[in-house]
């Protein structure tokens, strides 16, 4: 059996653009035979409140103009409703968090509007003069290994920044759009970056996800997981149409088996080593 899908965006993820149907991602779900699947739906801000971090660094805050907020109470309606319509399936509701420690303040007043059983933590953007980018756009400006150099030190910032999230999502998201130009990517130019980044994760107790819409993360990678003392995997398709829920985890469930990873104590649990 394949392992939850605890990183899937619906029709209340501003980013889906009419793609998504929460209805039809659960039918994929089923189908699949996928035991639960988790609707982690964006949560970025494009303006600070009370108890932001972000308001005291001179960032000026919000890196796209298609974000907009998550409407918390037709999203919970969402998930009551496929609750009931698809029964066997165990749906779990949840966010994507963007950049949780620049804006504590405001994610915690979200979270207590509802109940969300998955929190991811992410970062998309970096500051660059004085305002966030999302952070693929700095390969425009600077060498690629310094892009994810940055992108790397502010993960670990993010973490020992933020205790909102359970669930560190896309630890190298700008690999995905790494440029042709600079070779085939390598994820041990980064191996002291990476592992700064999972000692953190680790230390704190919490989940790192094998996200199979980025270049999936290596055997190699899953074992510095574990060296750094790393328990648990979520698998995450970070699907945003139904054709792509699930998708790539039986390559997934390879390499996190490769790696000591096995079933959790239930076939909605994380695996664990
Ligand atoms: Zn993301
Ligand atoms: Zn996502």
């Amino acid at each position: 059996m394949l392992p939850a899908d605890s990183h899937v965006h619906s029709q209340w993820s501003y980013d889906t653009f009419g793609r998504a149907s929460m209805v039809a991602e659960c039918e994929r779900a089923v189908e699949l035979g996928v035991p639960a699947v988790a609707f982690t739906e964006h949560l970025d801000f494009t303006d600070y409140g009370p108890g932001d971090a972000i308001a005291a660094m001179g960032i000026k805050p919000g890196w796209w103009d298609a974000t907009r907020p998550l409407d918390v109470t037709g999203y919970l309606a969402s998930i009551e409703e496929c609750r009931h319509r698809f029964p066997s399936l165990r749906i779990l509701s949840g966010v994507e968090a963007g950049e949780p420690h620049l804006f504590a303040g405001s994610v915690a007043a979200v979270l207590a509007e509802g109940s969300f059983d998955r929190v991811l933590g992410s970062l998309h953007a970096l500051a660059w003069e004085g305002r966030q980018v999302n952070s693929s756009s700095l390969f425009r400006i600077l060498a690629p290994a310094d892009v994810m150099r940055r992108y790397l030190a502010e993960v670990a910032a993010l973490i020992e920044g933020s205790g909102a999230f359970e669930i560190l999502a896309h630890l190298d998201y700008p690999r995905r759009h790494w440029p042709a130009s600079a070779g085939p990517y390598s994820e041990a130019d980064f191996e002291e970056e990476y592992r700064a980044v999972l000692r953190a994760l680790a230390s704190s107790g919490r989940v790192l996800e094998v996200n199979t819409y980025s270049p999936l993360a290596s055997v190699t990678l899953l074992g510095w997981w574990r060296g750094e003392g790393g328990t648990a995997v979520s698998f995450g398709s970070d699907a945003h149409v139904a054709s792509r829920v699930a998708d790539k985890f039986r390559e997934a469930v390879a390499v996190a088996e490769a790696a000591g990873f096995g079933r959790g104590r239930d076939p909605f649990d994380f695996w664990r080593r």
